[in-house]
């Protein structure tokens, strides 16, 4: 199935949809042109992350939101079935706080992009 997708490594934009999937369920494809594969991912901040983006999102928003402590959260989120550690929040949170940030004022200067939204409790990213 033909997608316009991007390709991350090459910029093609005629890519095929894998019938796999991640590990996380993001969309893979395939670009004829560079034979490489690549998910929704590839190429963001986010690639590579063990738990979903949205997920991890949250949890910085609800951190810099609720003034939670690391433990907190980290409870928080253990209890609906994402166990992660308390430093890994320390470290999402210095990675990824500052380009939410970022992103925030761009939006407030109306030059936001459409790949996420952030309204303090509900997240998309990637239209999931
Ligand atoms: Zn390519």
């Amino acid at each position: 199935m033909l997608t316009d997708e991007l390709c991350p490594h090459c910029a093609m934009t005629t890519t095929t949809k894998r019938a796999k999937k991640t590990k996380l369920g993001y969309a893979t494809f395939f670009c004829p042109h560079c034979q490489r594969t690549f998910n929704e991912r590839t190429g963001t901040p986010f690639n590579y992350l063990e738990f979903p983006t949205d997920i991890v999102l949250l949890a910085i928003v609800w951190r810099l939101r609720y003034k939670l402590s690391l433990r907190d959260i980290a409870e928080m989120f253990l209890a609906r079935g994402f166990p992660f550690t308390h430093e890994a929040i320390r470290d999402w949170e210095a990675r990824f706080a500052p380009l939410m940030a970022d992103h925030l004022r761009a939006r407030r200067r109306g030059q936001a992009g459409k790949s996420w939204h952030v309204d303090g409790t509900y997240l998309k990213v990637h239209g999931k």
